[in-house]
């Protein structure tokens, strides 16, 4: 009997219950473990707080000896709360967090006292060197140093207090996903302010928001870990279907099982300490899925927060003996999971510039982002599908649950026809008779609400949905901080042009400012139609007609990367002083070395469990069988087929896949060996993608009839059916 896969059931009947102590009020602990405002007033000077208020809103530089005078007023908060240790917490191109723990402890001649200076705070040196860096530092040979980003509030988690900061090497190049989000975040701050001048002069500030929505799988520990692929690789390379998956729909929305709810109570009151104001929890379509989504927040926070949230979601899962499965696509034959972003831009004076307001004006407010959104989003599509690439979310785009590979923009209906309506304005000065007509019957139109009237087209990577966009192609692996450099960075690059094109109008040509805006839309919305589409993104025919309208579909990550180092992506970076080439160039290497090195474990993964556990499990049955058929043979005789045909066509069916299998791993390696001996990293990455991951399904496929064949005692590994339906 295979025993580990027998004991991880055995464990999970036997589970004790969790028990878990919620405040009775949420908002009694909202932000108790954050070194918040409210923090920051009673343990800092008025000179101290003041100037981090400083940092926090206008971006200015904080001074060396008030920095002093801050660590001290933060340590005093942190050990007040029970922290021991500090650390500055950054996002390496990993995609994950990294942290170092350093005691507030040091002796001094007299004893030892607990310290945390400002330069503590303000500055540390990992050792970089083992962070991804693309050949960055081989190239300057430069170290790297963690920074201080006050725009994010220090936090404590367990008892180590941790600072947000930058990754950057000594020469200046961004290490990390942060630097390059803040440059983009300041980016569309100003292009977008400039333009909602407008509209509103007061306007001082625009802050980009995000609020994500993250799908995730929770499975019993003992489970999930008596799966090595699971273990190393985050999904099942293998596995028979169950017979009951998502097909009766009886998971989504349905009561939540006890024990996850408890875990998920848990990690809500853990969120709510670190000021994560998370929101929403409901099941998912798959069995064992369920989504977690907060309040959107500005977006370097709501980053920051979800890479937090992640961390957290992984310790509490231990507590509760659950494994989190963050991979888009843990499980062959039902949903896999995403990480919705929702997207807006908001201004200091509380008006999120995508909701459609209630006067003409604020209606050709709302149209103005709106419609540069998706002149945007039209001319970076490309860039936009490969900031979602990797090799886990290749298996969810175009898998007919999430969106394909192709990048276009769903509106609904009604927008669409105000667009069809803008798209008619006159070329042109406008008349008052033409003015009054558009802002009556068009602009005056849009109601104020369209939240509840704008249809769901679930299959659009890229929806309005009624006072937001929402980027849903991300993926749950994903650091959001990288779709949001990009999504911000080119809605920045847009309308630095438009005010360009309308101020010309205006001073060229004469214009008043709203025929000036007028003009520039229409334009716009013509040079942007290819990008529209209302239809059924799942289907075929969106694919052609896809082609037909040039848009890219790139269904692989090293496909997809390629448009990371292309000029236009280059000159937009560098045009906004977000990233240098050497800086994009850094991060595409990461990426596709990281895609071929994760192909490359699972291909090893897989061979071995084929290998090692299943064909030697496989013998194992087929010995049983021919010992049957011979035992059937020392009594029959002669007749011994009419008793032993069904055992001996199993047991030649046995040999087949077997020898499948053996065939496909061979193949496989023999690819593996061919690809590993190239030294561009790009070709490296397409071999893995095209000549070794195919060998995978093939493999896969005769593994999968093995376990429907074989007695379910002997079987080692865990079942769908096992790792889905127990809780
Ligand atoms: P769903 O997409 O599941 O129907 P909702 O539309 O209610 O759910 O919202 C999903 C997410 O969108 C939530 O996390 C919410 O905070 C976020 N959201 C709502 N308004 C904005 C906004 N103006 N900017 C960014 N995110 C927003
Ligand atoms: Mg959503």
């Amino acid at each position: 009997m295979s025993t580990l896969r027998f004991h991880a059931i055995k464990e999970t009947f036997n589970r004790p219950v969790i028990n878990v102590n919620e405040p009775e009020r949420r908002s009694s602990i909202f932000g108790q473990n954050v070194f918040n405002n409210d923090a920051m007033r009673q343990y800092l000077t008025k000179d101290s707080y003041k100037s981090v208020q400083d940092a926090i809103v206008n971006g200015s530089k904080i001074d060396r000896s008030v920095a002093d005078h801050i660590s001290t007023g933060m340590k005093e908060w942190a050990i007040s709360k029970g922290a021991t240790h500090y650390t500055h917490w950054f996002q390496p191109l990993t995609g994950s967090t990294a942290e170092k723990h350093d005691a507030f402890f040091e002796t001094t001649e007299d004893g030892a006292i607990e310290k945390f200076g400002g330069g503590q705070l303000v500055q540390q040196e990992p050792d970089a060197s083992s962070f991804p860096n693309g050949g960055i530092r081989n190239t300057f040979e430069a170290r790297g140093y963690t920074a201080w980003d006050p725009t994010s509030p220090a936090f404590i988690f367990g008892t180590t207090l941790c600072i947000p900061t930058v990754f950057v090497a000594y020469t200046g190049e961004a290490l990390d996903n942060k630097t390059p989000l803040l440059r983009a975040l300041q980016s569309v701050d100003q292009a977008a302010t400039a333009v909602a001048k407008y509209f509103d002069k007061s306007v001082a500030k625009v802050n980009a928001t995000l609020g994500w929505e993250q799908e995730y799988f929770l499975i019993d520990k003992a489970l999930a870990k008596s799966r090595p692929d699971i273990n190393l690789a985050g999904r099942t390379l293998l596995g028979h279907a169950s017979a009951k998956g998502q097909q009766l729909d009886d998971h989504y929305f349905g009561s939540i099982p006890t024990r996850v709810l408890n875990y998920m109570r848990d990690l809500e009151t853990e969120s709510m300490l670190l000021g994560i104001p998370v929101k929403t929890r409901h099941n998912e379509v798959a069995p064992n899925q369920f989504e977690l989504a907060p309040i959107f927040e500005e977006t370097n926070l709501a980053v920051d927060h979800n890479s937090l949230l992640m961390d957290v979601m992984n310790k509490v899962a231990d507590r509760h003996n659950f494994t989190v499965l963050f991979h888009e696509k843990p499980f062959a034959g039902i949903n896999g999971s995403g990480k919705h972003n929702n997207w807006s831009l908001a201004t200091n004076t509380g008006v999120n510039l995508l909701g459609p307001g209630s006067t003409p004006m604020k209606n050709l407010q709302f149209l103005t982002f709106f419609i540069n959104t998706i002149k945007a989003v039209n001319e970076y599509e490309e860039l936009l599908r490969a900031a979602i690439a990797s090799a886990s979310n290749d298996h969810r785009l175009g898998a007919n649950e999430a969106p394909p590979a192709i990048i276009s923009v769903f509106i609904g209906s009604q927008l669409t026809a105000v667009l069809d309506e803008l798209e008619k304005v006159k070329n042109g000065k406008l008349s008052p008779e033409d003015k009054t007509d558009l802002k009556l019957n068009v602009v005056g139109k849009i109601p104020e609400i369209l939240l509840d009237n704008t249809d769901r087209n679930r299959t659009s990577p890229f929806a309005f949905t009624g006072n937001k966009f929402e980027f849903r192609a991300v993926g749950s692996t994903a650091n959001c901080a990288k779709p949001m450099t990009v999504l911000n960075a080119i809605v920045a690059k847009q309308l630095i042009d438009f005010k360009d094109k309308v101020d010309g109008l205006i001073k060229d040509k004469k214009m008043k400012k709203d025929d000036a805006i007028f003009n520039v839309l229409r334009e716009y919305i013509k040079d942007s139609k290819r990008i529209r589409f209302e239809g059924d993104g799942y289907g075929e025919a969106w694919e052609k007609e896809a082609k037909k309208r040039k848009l890219s579909n790139n269904k692989t990550t090293p496909e997809a990367l390629k448009a990371q180092i292309s000029k236009s992506t280059i000159d937009l970076y560098e045009g906004l002083g977000i990233m240098s080439k050497v800086e994009i160039e850094a991060r595409h290497e990461i990426e596709i070395e990281e895609y071929a090195l994760r192909i490359q474990i699972e291909g090893r993964v897989l061979g071995d469990i084929a290998r090692n556990h299943v064909i030697p499990t496989a013998i194992r049955y087929q010995n049983i069988l021919i010992e049957n058929v011979q035992g059937i043979k020392d009594i029959y005789g002669k007749n011994f087929k009419k008793f032993a045909g069904e055992q001996m066509s199993l047991i030649e069916q046995i040999s087949e896949h077997i020898e499948k299998i053996n065939k496909g791993i061979t193949e496989m390696i023999n690819e593996r060996k061919k690809a590993n001996k190239l030294n561009d990293s790009e070709k490296l990455a397409m071999d893995y993608c095209h000549k070794v991951k195919p060998y995978f399904d093939e493999i896969r496929y005769h593994c999968d009839k093995l376990e429907l064949l074989v007695d379910d005692e002997l079987w080692p590994l865990t079942k769908y059916r096992e790792l889905l339906f127990t809780r």
